[in-house]
């Protein structure tokens, strides 16, 4: 599922298609999380694209001041090629110099315009724009929920999923297992850099391709892949050697969710 560092790797891939106008928007296959039809898009048609941003795991696309939010679930991908190119293509949004395709294999992803889009955006703090270091901690030493499940609620911190979750704990030493409100201070500190070098590192790899993630850039005929899955520590690790201390990674499952720690590094 991407996770922060893949949704930024696409805000960038896109970065060309701002300043263009959006001439029209296609739906070969409006079936998503939530059904796309083509009235929800009116608001942007025949305007301008004035920026993209993305917050957490979504990404924002601005008409001026409408704007339209992707997610892309499982498998979305928002690729720079002809809408031919996949039987999967859902929405093709025809701007003056260039053809943006939402594609979706499993229907997870989905595409909100105007009010909805921002009624859908998460509540938490954007994981690589923690302002307000202090009430972050606050938050996660007041939980009594595991701090990866912390970390996972995007109420709290958005962008984070399973994959950088684990890294970040391991960056940080934290076992995680253990409840927000039995970490100190100085830990949840820790943690909260671990975050940001772990997303800044692993958006300089553009992203981590373990399943199914990709990106496209202008002019390219297919499309790329991250990284970031070669520099894993523990994530996919289970039974493999601590690339730290040698002891086996440890696979547990926690909040129905695979988790992967050194029981020796973490603590
Ligand atoms: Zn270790």
């Amino acid at each position: 599922m991407p996770e922060l560092p893949e949704v930024e790797t696409v805000r960038r891939s896109l970065s060309g298609l701002v300043g263009q106008r959006l001439r029209k928007v296609e739906l070969p296959d409006g079936r998503l999380r939530y059904r796309a039809t083509a009235a929800q898009f009116k608001g942007a048609v025949a305007q301008q694209l004035t920026g993209i941003r993305r917050l957490g795991k979504y990404l924002l696309l601005d008409f001026g001041d409408f704007p339209v939010l992707f997610h892309l679930g499982m498998t979305g991908r928002l690729l720079l090629t002809s809408p031919g190119a996949s039987a999967y293509t859902k929405v093709v949004f025809r701007f003056s110099q260039a053809t943006l395709c939402f594609v979706d294999v499993r229907r997870f992803a989905f595409v909100l315009a105007g009010n909805k889009a921002l009624a859908a955006l998460p509540a938490g703090v954007d994981a690589l724009g923690v302002q307000n270091r202090e009430a972050l901690i606050q938050k996660m030493t007041q939980s009594s929920a595991p701090i990866k499940s912390i970390l996972l609620n995007q109420k709290i911190i958005a962008g984070i999923g399973n994959i950088y979750a684990a890294e970040m704990l391991f960056a940080a030493g934290i076992d995680p297992h253990r409840r927000g409100k039995r970490l100190t201070a100085a830990e949840a500190a820790r943690l909260i850099t671990a975050c940001e070098k772990v997303l800044r590192r692993a958006i300089d790899k553009k992203g981590s391709s373990i399943s199914d993630f990709v990106y496209s850039l202008p002019g390219e005929r297919e499309y790329s892949t991250g990284a970031y899955q070669k520099e894993f520590l523990v994530y996919n690790r289970a039974g493999e050697p601590c690339k730290n201390c040698g002891a086996q990674i440890q696979k547990t499952v926690l909040g129905g969710r695979s988790t992967f720690f050194c029981n020796v590094c973490q603590k």
